[in-house]
């Protein structure tokens, strides 16, 4: 059934619609508790909920580390929402607008555009905003064109192929400018995406190295840029300073108080005067909130988030509710007024809880609960057995720090399924040897076929054509440089 089927205005529908924008954190586990607490009414009819997603999944992105450095498969990390949600409506598309006065969301999907019927005007009678954040970047030279960021599971898996393709590149070239580029990885922002991500490929590059007969681990440069003097802030200022101690052990050169300047023509020049060619640049410097926020006629602060209270409701707005990445909440357990809480999966999860119960006492006329909880710390992995950890004042580092990472990660990855999986899949590999290979051309699957049918055209749309995308940090294929496999010179 369409979810707008039933009219768009509230009120002209049998029950109440409550519509979730979002299917991360916040909208599924907001849309699993009120699918438990609705489940009569929604089987009746009396009720209805319509999730929005661009994807049909929703992606545990503290295991996106571990899936760029293959310890668990892409799959396990996200969860199949029409699997956990079946009570629900659960539509693909993007919410481009929502107008509150009017209670509707204009909503685009796969067929807009291909059937001519524009797009969606979803009608509610209670709206959850939870549409997240994307990666805040700067204006910087060179950073739209070569950057790629760390916050999706596609983002992850091409990551670790590019990572390896490099590999490839640098075994395969004779110019020593390009194996010395390709060899070259640049992470920008301390934070834990950025931490683990470079932490974990790093491990995973140099176990890889082994099965190169003319790469050592030693000719790997990792660079890790950082703006603050300090990384991971997460874990406390101890814990981080041990990650440095670590990370620099094995290797990987860490710059604090520096900043990215250019990164033009694959070339990243730092604000301490160094340049590296490179071909992998990574940025992880921060987040913003979601754009769809601007396009809403509901308060936002200043950095752009939704302006809540601490019920979880946006300020001075019935009716409508936010949480997670982009929600400004007031941290109700903070020493100081007037702090917010942070963007982080700590809190959306229990945000989530607060609420779908409160979306509900709004439904029933009862009182609204207010969100307090006092962030237990947190804990990173830096690799294979590494990793550090500060949780209710408690410091662990190293393999410690690393089993606690994974066994709170396996305990909060949502669903059975999920869990058993995940668990499976770091047993196996700690029986059996590590995954070396870059399937890079997964993506590119009608490549072969063209080339064999002798077609030279761009493809069917929406699949790619048979030359290759851009990877990260690549140039376009008019700059001069070599084909991506770097053969040409051999
Ligand atoms: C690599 C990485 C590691 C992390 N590790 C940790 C960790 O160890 N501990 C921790 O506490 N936090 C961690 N985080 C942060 C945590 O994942 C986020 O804070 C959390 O996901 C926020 O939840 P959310 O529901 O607000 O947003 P998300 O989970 O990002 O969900 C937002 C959803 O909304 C969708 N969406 C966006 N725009 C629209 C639109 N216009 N219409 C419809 N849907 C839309 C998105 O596609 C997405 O599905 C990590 C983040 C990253 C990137």
């Amino acid at each position: 059934m369409a979810p707008d089927s039933r009219g768009t205005t509230p009120g002209t529908r049998p029950g109440v619609r409550i519509l979730v924008v979002g299917g991360g954190y916040v909208g599924m586990y907001t849309a699993l508790r009120l699918q438990r607490k609705l489940k009569q009414r929604l089987r009746s009819g009396d009720a209805e909920i319509v999730i929005v997603t661009p994807e049909p999944y929703m992606t545990y992105q503290p295991f996106l580390p571990e899936a760029a450095a293959g310890s668990i498969s892409p799959r396990h990390v996200v969860v199949p929402l029409r699997r956990v949600l079946k009570d629900c409506t659960i539509v693909i598309g993007e919410a481009q607008r929502v107008d509150h006065a009017k209670r509707t969301a204009t909503v685009t999907t796969l067929a807009t555009g291909e059937d001519g019927t524009g797009a969606l005007e979803i009608g509610y009678d209670e709206i959850v905003i939870a549409p997240g954040s994307v990666s805040r970047t700067l204006p910087i030279p060179g950073l739209a064109d070569f950057g790629i960021g760390f916050k999706t599971v596609e983002e992850a898996i091409g990551l670790r192929n590019h990572v390896i393709e490099q590999m490839d590149i640098a075994s395969a070239t004779r110019d020593p400018a390009i194996r010395d580029a390709a060899l070259t990885f640049v992470f920008v922002g301390g934070g834990y995406a950025g931490v683990e991500a470079l932490a974990e490929l790093e491990d995973m590059a140099r176990y890889t190295a082994r099965y190169y007969h003319n790469i050592k681990p030693a000719d790997l440069k990792w660079i890790l840029v950082e703006a603050s003097g300090r990384i991971l802030p997460e874990v406390g200022e101890a814990m981080g300073t041990y990650a440095i101690g670590e990370l620099r052990s094995r290797n990987i050169d860490v710059r604090l108080e520096t900043r990215l300047d250019t990164c033009e023509d694959r070339v990243a020049v730092l604000s301490d005067g160094s340049r590296f060619p490179t071909r992998t640049l990574v940025w992880t410097a921060g987040v913003k909130p979601a754009p769809l926020l601007a396009a809403t006629d509901l308060p936002l602060t200043e950095r752009g988030r939704l302006r809540c209270t601490a019920t979880l409701g946006v300020e001075d707005m019935s009716h409508a509710w936010a949480a997670g990445d982009a929600a400004a909440v007031p941290d109700l357990t903070a020493a100081e007024p007037g702090r917010e809480t942070a963007p982080n999966a700590q809190h959306a999860v229990r945000q989530a809880k607060v609420l779908a119960d409160n979306v509900l006492a709004s439904v029933d006329g009862k009182p609204l609960t207010e969100y307090r909880h006092a962030y237990a710390g947190s804990v990173a992995s830096l690799g294979l057995h590494k990793g550090v950890a500060h949780v209710y004042g408690r410091k662990l580092k190293g393999y410690p720090a690393w089993l606690m990472h994974r066994t709170y990660h396996l305990s909060r990855v949502p669903t059975f399924n999920r869990k058993a999986r995940v668990l499976a899949e770091w047993t196996l590999s700690g029986l059996f040897k590590r995954e070396i290979v870059s399937l890079g051309s997964l993506e590119h699957p009608r490549a072969e076929f063209e080339l064999a049918a002798g077609g030279g055209g761009s493809g069917t749309p929406g699949l790619p054509g048979p030359s290759r995308p851009k990877g990260p940090g690549e140039p376009p294929r008019d700059a001069g440089a070599p084909p991506k496999d770097g053969r040409t010179d051999g």
